[in-house]
């Protein structure tokens, strides 16, 4: 069987990736998605094992010890990792798995598995990316608005280390969707991932 295509996504707080990469998954049956781990405290209406899977410093350092995550880094002040078993099972069984993860750990990704497809979500420019995460109205303290600029600043600063750039402009969510389901199936189309296809081409 065919393995499944690695794709990490990642974007700024405020690009929409999370909606884009919920509408990808509706409108798509061959994505799973790979449930990180995290430091932090849930937000309101997020659930375990659902959004993350929510454990303390002590369990996330012993699991890195293990060598569990395949990759990890600090964000923000808090631990965020992707558990390996699932990820490697996944692509196993042929289907396409994401990560939605920060650029720290997309280029972890990079170097670990270099057949991964890196792409970042952008909003359509940074006045946008501003007026999105002051408008969100959920009383975010004006140091957490200027933590997540000054981050946004520096993850769009590695755009060239991503393979594609997708913008989600306000309200094209379905758009942006349809645009890395194209992408996902080009990749599958490359030359470089059809060795088993071409070792059995005159053997059948
Ligand atoms: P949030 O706290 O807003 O859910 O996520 C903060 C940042 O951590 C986002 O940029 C998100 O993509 C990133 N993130 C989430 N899970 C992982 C992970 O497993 N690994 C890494 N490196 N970053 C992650």
């Amino acid at each position: 069987m065919k393995k499944g295509i690695l794709l990490v996504i990642s974007g700024p707080s405020g690009s929409g990736k999370g909606t884009v990469i919920k509408r990808l998954m509706e409108k798509n049956d061959s994505f799973s998605y790979s449930i990180s781990a995290t430091t932090r405290q849930p937000r309101e209406g997020e659930v375990h094992g659902v959004n993350y899977y929510f454990i303390s410093r002590e369990e996330f350092e012993s699991r890195i010890d293990a060598g569990m995550m395949l990759e990890h880094a600090e964000y923000c002040g808090n631990y965020y990792g992707t558990p390996k078993k699932e990820v490697y099972e996944n692509l196993d069984a042929g289907r396409n798995v994401i990560l939605e993860i920060d650029v720290q750990g997309a280029m972890q990704i990079k170097k670990k598995c270099p057949d991964a497809v890196l792409l970042m979500i952008t909003p359509p420019d940074f006045r946008t990316l501003e007026n999105r995460l002051r408008g969100r109205g959920d009383n975010v303290a004006e140091e957490v608005i200027l933590n997540r600029l000054n981050a946004a600043r520096f993850e769009l600063e590695q755009l060239s280390a991503y393979d594609y750039i997708v913008v989600n402009g306000t309200g094209e969510i379905d758009a942006a969707a349809d645009e890395i389901a194209g992408i996902v199936a080009a990749e599958q189309h490359r030359v470089d991932r059809a060795g088993e296809f071409i070792a059995n081409f005159f053997n059948a």
